[in-house]
């Protein structure tokens, strides 16, 4: 009995202590300004909107296919002694999900933006004819070795985006216009750094279903963003170890409600999706559905997202 007043002040004085703890350690945020909050939020924000009034040939939406041909490359980046088993996994990627998916595309004469990470190259360099071949498909930036940007400072990220530009360049014969970020993120310095580079667009942020101008610190930059999506990504939702697993015919669904919407609204459809995850033989099979959907509807402009950005460009002057 005696004892439980002092108990009850423990705790009291406890509680205190960690209330008090979490509002400065853990909720920053809550200390500032609206000025300092202004400010942190404008460092990379969505601008004037670059939803063109018409697409080009009257069509009803834009429709943008993207493959990020990560492969192994994410292991890669993140050990000096990833796991073979899961390196095979993204090898795949390599050897059969990429041909299926250009066989696919290219049989329905689509054009297509690869986003690779230019190790996934040096490993693999006969991935290049196969995407070359019909002679309708862009390359994009999307790292050098898969890095996380968000961990790097900016000397070591501008080098690897310099480096990796200039490999695709030299292995496509092409100097690339557009950038993904490889974690889908941006670190502070990113979007100086693509200034810096002269990239024309951007695809990796999600402020938007439309094309929008990307600000920084309220500054108009130029340059396009073409926003993704989890939602219209593979990655996420197709693995079969993560903890979201979805089966293909349901995530076909959701692409297919997210196309027509887009298509009622008049705006933009953009999919991501990975050869080493879409190009098994139960999901290439959902990228096919959808193709046919797409096309029965039909009065679509299927481009890639530098057609897109050049064009979106060129009518908001
Ligand atoms: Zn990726």
């Amino acid at each position: 009995m005696l004892q439980q007043p002092f108990g009850a002040i423990t705790v009291s004085l406890l509680m205190v202590l960690v209330t008090s703890g979490a509002a400065q350690v853990d909720q920053p945020g809550v200390q500032l300004s609206t000025d300092e909050i202004e400010a942190i939020a404008n460092r990379v924000r969505a601008g004037r909107s670059l939803q063109p009034e018409r697409w080009p040939n009257g069509a009803r939406v834009a429709v943008l296919l993207s493959f990020d041909v990560d492969n192994d490359t994410i292991l890669l980046a993140r050990s000096t002694n990833p796991s073979i088993g899961a390196m095979s996994q993204g090898e795949y990627g390599a050897r059969v999900g990429l041909q299926r998916v250009v066989d696919l595309i290219d049989r329905h004469s689509i054009p297509a933006s690869f986003f690779i990470p230019a190790v996934s190259l040096i490993l693999q360099p006969d991935m290049v004819d196969v995407i070359q071949q019909s002679g309708r498909h862009e390359f994009g930036v999307h790292g050098w070795i898969h890095e996380l940007n968000t961990e790097l400072d900016a000397d070591t990220e501008r080098e690897l985006v310099g480096r990796a530009t200039d490999y695709l360049e030299n292995v496509t014969g092409r100097r690339p216009v557009g950038y993904r970020a490889p974690s889908w993120n941006f670190s502070p310095n990113t979007l100086r750094i693509l200034r810096g580079f002269g990239f024309l667009y951007d695809s990796s942020l999600m402020a938007d279903d439309r094309p929008y101008e990307l600000l920084q610190n309220g500054e108009a930059t130029g340059i396009v963003e073409l926003p993704v999506e989890w939602i219209l990504d593979d990655a996420p939702l197709l693995n079969p170890r993560g903890t979201s697993y979805t089966s293909p015919r349901d995530l076909l669904q959701v692409y297919i409600d997210e196309f027509d919407q887009a298509y009622e609204e008049g705006t933009m459809f953009l999919l991501t999706t990975h050869p080493h995850i879409i190009g098994h033989r139960s999901r290439i099979l959902i990228l096919e559905e959808l193709i046919s959907h797409i096309q029965s509807v039909g009065n679509v402009w299927f481009a890639t997202h530098e057609q897109v950005a050049r064009y979106v460009l060129e009518q908001a002057r």
